[in-house]
């Protein structure tokens, strides 16, 4: 059993891929070819931000969105402690102090209360609050409308790391239009992934998308070798745009399997583990399908006896940043982040993704229940 199963995916889509990598073959440009143009058209009309950017990676997504505000030595930047080390690394890369945030422990996202403590205590250390920066962990969208409040009363901009939630909805609204500026990644494993690295932005401002387009390419200004600001090579590669437009067709259709599969595990395992919390009018993509455990203990007990059936599970994440040696130095909400270090104790993921059999989903369940 796999935990996800790419080659699936692939099978589906084999000839079409093959056709769009064959044609990149014939044109040659493999350097923002028209399929980058392409790509982003679609997935701005996807989500429904007037403009998309795509980039190297999701790590150089936030970067170039931090770029893009501005944000230098000083600054803070408000990060969740429970999430991709990506989120905050790209903070201290711009000479900016990433300020740890708690998460809510019923959605796994950023705690308004908490980050409301993070920003007073900032500013006490004599930092300048510049950006939040909500992570849509596990494919769930962050408490959006709460976090713009806050954001909007302090000045602050907001940066979505929307690298696991590309297509996640608050009512009708999808990701990608709540922030300032929204980056996602294309790694394989996310959601909507490429074969290999890929990231890409998204802003409803012109002006910020012009600014965008020329960090990514060295700072250039219309003109190519008129360089008019220090800025990064991170373009997406023609051939990954390709194989991304073959993908995206489908994906819509691969976010509501995914949303069947995860209805029939909740169905199954709500009585004996903490189930995922999709709050009213919020949908998930199900980047990942994670049950707490009623401890550390029962959560190492419960992996070994499915790895001894052959099904993969996996933690994430099991330590937060703000305890990591890179992050240990920085600062954060003075009450602790108590919910994001049991998070990490308790939660596993299970196997999810859209092309999972009845079979599988059956034995996962039958393990999982077995254990509880
Ligand atoms: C994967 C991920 C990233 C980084 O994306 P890459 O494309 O691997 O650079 C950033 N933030 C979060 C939350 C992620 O899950």
């Amino acid at each position: 059993m796999q935990f996800i199963d790419l080659a699936a995916q692939q099978a589906r889509i084999r000839d079409r891929l093959d056709a769009r990598i064959a044609s990149v073959l014939d044109h040659g440009k493999y350097i923002m070819g028209p399929e980058v143009r392409e790509l982003e058209e679609k997935l701005a009309a996807f989500c429904g931000a007037k403009h998309c950017i795509a980039c190297a990676n999701g790590t150089d997504a936030l970067q170039l969105a931090l770029m893009a505000l501005g944000i230098r030595t000083g600054d803070a930047v408000f990060v969740p402690s429970f999430t991709f080390a990506a989120t905050a690394e790209v903070v201290p890369c711009m000479g900016a102090t990433p300020v740890f945030v708690d998460i809510d422990p019923t959605t796994y996202n950023m705690d308004p209360a908490s980050l409301d403590r993070a920003i007073a205590h900032a500013r006490e250390l004599g930092l300048r609050p510049a950006v939040v920066v909500p992570v849509d962990l596990f494919g769930l969208p962050a408490d959006y409308p709460a976090l713009q409040a806050i954001a909007n009363d302090e000045g602050l901009s907001l940066i979505g790391d929307s690298a696991q939630g590309f297509g996640g909805m608050i009512n009708a609204q999808m990701t990608g239009t709540f922030a300032d500026i929204t980056t996602t990644s294309f790694f394989p494993a996310k959601p909507l992934g490429c074969y290999g690295d890929g990231g890409a932005l998204f802003t409803d401002d012109a002006e910020t998308a012009a600014l965008l387009d020329s960090l990514r390419i060295h700072g250039k200004s219309t003109e190519k070798y008129d360089n008019v600001r220090i800025g990064m090579n991170s373009r997406l590669d023609t051939l990954q745009a390709a194989i991304l437009i073959e993908k995206l067709a489908i994906y819509d259709d691969e976010i509501k399997a995914r949303q069947r599969v995860a209805e029939a595990y909740t169905a199954a395992l709500y009585d004996c583990f903490v189930t995922p919390h999709v709050p009213e009018g919020y949908r998930s993509i199900w980047a990942q399908y994670t049950l707490g455990a009623e401890d550390g203990a029962a959560r190492d007990r419960i992996m070994n006896s499915l790895k001894a059936k052959k099904i993969p599970t996996v933690v994430y994440y099991p330590r937060p940043l703000h305890t990591q040696g890179a992050y240990v130095e920085f600062p954060r909400d003075p009450a602790g982040l108590p919910a994001s270090e049991a998070a990490a104790r308790r939660v596993f993921s299970i196997p999810m993704h859209p092309y999972q059999s009845v079979d599988d989903r059956s034995r996962v369940i039958a393990a999982l229940t077995i254990e509880s």
